[in-house]
C-alpha cells in the first residue's frame, strides 16, 4: 500500500448556481457525460484522519452523492469497497484512481441489486475484500420521473422499491452480521421523503419508507454498538437527474426552488456521511442530517 496522502493543492467546493442545458441519458447515468460535470471533491476535500483504519462498503460508490462519499472517506483514511451496476465501470474505474491517490484499499463489486443472489452476498464479499467492515453505506438508487399514477406500471413500482428499499433490508441484515461495535450505517434518504413531487410518486414513498426504517433499524443495532442513520439531500447534481430522474425540460432550472436558489454538489453533501460514520457523532442514532440548500423539512 502507498503512503495516505491529501492532495497537495485544493481549489474550492463549487457553488456556482448551474443552470444545466436540456439532456438525457439511458439509466444508469453516467458522470462522465453529465453537462456540466459534477463535483465530488477531487479537488477540494482535505481530510483529518476521521475515519482511519475503517472500511466501508458504499453502494452507488461510483457516481454522484456515493463518489463523492467514496472519496471523502478515502481522504479520511478508510479502505473502501465500491458497489454498482456493471455498466457503470467507467465511471466507478475514475473514481477508484481518486481514492488510490488517497493511499487507501479499493475493491469493485459490480453487479445489480435486483439480483438477490449479488445482494445477499455483496455485504461478505465486501468483508472478505477489506478484511472486515466498520461502514455500510445504503446509498443505490433509482428515481423515473412519470406524471399521472395512471402512467407508472407496477415493473417501475417494483422495480424502484426493490433498488431502494427491499435491498436495504437484505444488505442491513447482512451488515448486522459481520460490521462489530463502533460500525456505523448510514442510508440515502432525500427530501422526497418528506415533500413528495408528484411526478415522483413511487421514488418518494420508498424514501419515506428509507426514513422509517432507518429508525426500527437504529434501535434494534443501538444495542450492539452499531449507529444507524440517514442523510436526507435535496436537489443534488448528479446522473439520476438527466436519466429520466426528472423532465428534462425542469433540468435547466434544477435547485432553483431551494433557499439558496442552487442546486448541491455530491461534494457538499459527502461531510454528513463522515460525520455520521466517525466517532464524532458518537451518541447519534436513528437520526437524519437534512442537506438541501433550505427548503420545508421536518
Ligand atoms: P447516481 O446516479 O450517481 O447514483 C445512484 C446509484 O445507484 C448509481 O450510480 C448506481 O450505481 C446505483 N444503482 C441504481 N440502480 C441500481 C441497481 N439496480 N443495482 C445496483 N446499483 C444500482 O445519483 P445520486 O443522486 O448520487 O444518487 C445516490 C442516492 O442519493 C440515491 O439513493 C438517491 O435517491 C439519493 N438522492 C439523490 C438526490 C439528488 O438530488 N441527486 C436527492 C436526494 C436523494
Ligand atoms: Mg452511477
Amino acid at each position: 500500500m502507498t503512503e495516505k496522502s491529501q492532495p497537495e493543492h485544493t481549489e474550492p467546493v463549487n457553488k456556482e448556481r448551474i443552470s444545466p442545458p436540456e439532456q438525457r441519458q439511458p439509466e444508469p447515468g453516467l458522470d462522465s457525460k453529465l453537462k456540466p460535470q459534477a463535483d465530488h471533491g477531487e479537488r477540494s476535500y482535505q481530510g483529518r484522519g476521521r475515519l482511519e483504519g475503517k472500511r466501508a462498503l458504499i453502494t452507488g460508490g461510483d457516481s454522484g452523492i456515493g463518489a463523492a462519499v467514496a472519496i471523502a472517506f478515502a481522504r479520511e483514511g478508510a479502505d473502501v469497497a465500491l458497489a454498482y451496476l456493471p455498466a457503470e465501470k467507467s465511471d466507478a474505474v475514475t473514481i477508484a484512481s481518486v481514492l488510490e491517490d488517497a493511499g487507501v484499499q479499493v475493491h469493485h463489486l459490480p453487479g445489480d441489486l435486483r439480483d438477490r443472489e449479488y445482494r445477499d452476498k455483496l455485504v461478505h464479499e465486501a468483508a472478505s475484500a477489506l478484511g472486515g467492515l466498520d461502514i455500510l453505506v445504503n446509498n443505490a438508487g433509482k428515481q423515473i420521473s412519470v406524471d399521472s399514477l395512471e402512467e407508472l406500471s407496477d415493473d417501475q413500482v417494483e422495480a424502484t422499491f426493490d433498488v431502494n428499499i427491499f435491498a436495504m433490508f437484505a444488505l442491513s441484515r447482512a451488515a448486522l452480521q459481520v460490521i462489530g461495535e463502533g460500525g456505523a450505517i448510514i442510508n440515502t434518504t432525500s427530501i422526497q421523503a418528506f415533500d413528495p413531487s408528484a411526478h415522483l410518486m413511487d421514488y418518494a414513498a420508498t424514501k419515506a419508507a428509507i426514513s422509517n426504517f432507518t429508525k426500527s433499524l437504529a434501535e434494534q443495532a443501538a444495542s450492539r454498538g452499531i449507529r444507524v442513520n440517514a442523510v436526507a439531500p435535496g436537489p443534488i447534481w448528479t446522473p439520476l437527474q438527466p436519466s429520466d430522474g426528472q423532465p428534462i425540460e425542469a433540468l435547466p432550472e434544477f435547485g432553483h426552488d431551494t433557499w439558496l436558489g442552487r442546486a448541491g454538489q455530491p461534494v457538499e453533501v459527502a461531510p454528513a456521511y463522515v460525520f455520521l460514520a466517525s466517532d464524532d457523532a458518537s451518541y447519534v442514532v436513528g437520526s437524519t442530517v437534512h442537506v438541501n440548500g433550505g427548503k420545508n423539512q421536518p
